[in-house]
């Protein structure tokens, strides 16, 4: 039997932008609803230590998480995780979301915060050491590799420039890329390639990791002769590219070429009364710190938006 709820906001993801979206809601007295798709938190509690975020010190992802949603439960927001959504309907005055358990919920206005995630290798060991040696994200976890030696994979402007980067920390860093050519920018690869602590291994793919409790040494074969060699490593940093999970949204809002979700500076989508926020959406720095920033202007955009429906309504009767 299906369920009937009505809320204002219906906040989709329950991420950092996610939970802040709904703390900024709840607090304005707004009827709100989080519905999550996995763990709430989202990427957030990938990460083993947080050192970056402003005014919290020697935390995890799993810590800031539960803080942020304890912040969200105390305004009264109700949150759902490890639902699946059925379908959408966005494009009416009143905004319906389909759960695959049946149940119905409908709202005034939805912010959409599904998140993303970076593009895997999808190779043997890649699961196992993911953060325990394997990073997607030089500014989370540069720091962690001071003076170790470490590989990069990519040949694009990311895995060049976030390469770079990562020099400060590492004593040595090679370039693992599959094509004899840098899909980059020549003023990235020129800096890469002049760099004393870059080596690269070109026209090559790591086949697998492996190590104990750590990562410690990859697979690698060479795409020309198909031989394979076992090379020693303190970690692994993969930029291949980021995928938004915004495949359910397809033909319901505008997304760009790559799935992200368009919106303007006060975090609006082409659809009256629907906002988006975090690093589902079109833009260039993904880190917890813009998530958050973001989904204070949906949130508030969205409120300002309720209030001015509540005020049109009230003149129309
Ligand atoms: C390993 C790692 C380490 C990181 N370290 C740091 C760091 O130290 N500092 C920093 O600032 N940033 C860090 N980041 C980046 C940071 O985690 C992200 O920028 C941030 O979490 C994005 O927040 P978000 O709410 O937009 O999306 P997400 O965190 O991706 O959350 C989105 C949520 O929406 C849910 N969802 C997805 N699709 C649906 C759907 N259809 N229906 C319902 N729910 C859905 C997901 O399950 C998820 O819970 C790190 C990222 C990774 C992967």
């Amino acid at each position: 039997m299906h369920t009937q709820n009505h809320f204002d906001v219906i906040v989709i993801g329950g991420g950092p932008a996610g939970l802040t979206a709904g703390i900024y809601l709840s607090r304005a007295r707004l009827k709100t609803l989080i519905l999550n798709e996995g763990t709430i938190g989202g990427q957030m509690v990938l990460t083993h230590e947080i050192a970056n975020y402003p005014g919290v010190e020697n935390i995890n992802g799993f810590q800031l998480s539960n803080i942020m949603k304890k912040q969200a439960k105390t305004f009264g927001c109700e949150i759902r995780s490890n639902i699946m959504i059925k379908d959408l309907i966005l494009d009416k005055a009143v905004k319906t979301v389909i759960l695959s358990d049946g149940t119905i919920y409908t709202s005034d206005s939805v912010i959409l915060t599904p998140g993303g995630r970076s593009r895997t290798l999808n190779v043997e060991g890649e699961d196992v050491f993911k953060g325990k040696g394997i990073s997607y994200c030089a500014t989370c976890d540069g720091d962690f590799f001071k003076d170790k030696e470490i590989v990069v994979v990519g040949g694009g402007n990311s895995a060049l420039e976030e390469c770079v980067s990562l020099t400060k920390y590492v004593s040595k860093a090679t370039i693992v890329h599959q094509f004899d050519h840098f899909q980059a920018f020549q003023y990235a690869v020129e800096e890469a390639s002049n760099h004393e602590k870059i080596n690269f291994i070109m026209e090559s793919s790591i086949v697998a990791f492996h190590g104990n409790e750590n990562l410690e040494s990859i697979d690698i074969k060479n795409l020309r002769t198909g031989e394979i060699s076992n090379f020693k490593t303190d970690g692994v940093f993969i930029f291949i590219g980021y995928v938004p999970n915004t495949e359910f949204l397809k033909d319901k809002i505008k997304l760009n070429q790559w799935g992200e979700i368009v919106v303007n500076t006060d975090m609006e989508t082409d659809i009256e009364g629907v906002y988006a926020a975090g690093d589902s959406i079109a833009k260039k720095y993904r880190q917890i710190t813009t998530s958050v920033g973001e989904a204070t202007i949906a949130a508030m955009a969205a409120s300002e938006y309720l209030h001015k429906k509540q005020i049109l309504q009230f003149t129309k009767n």
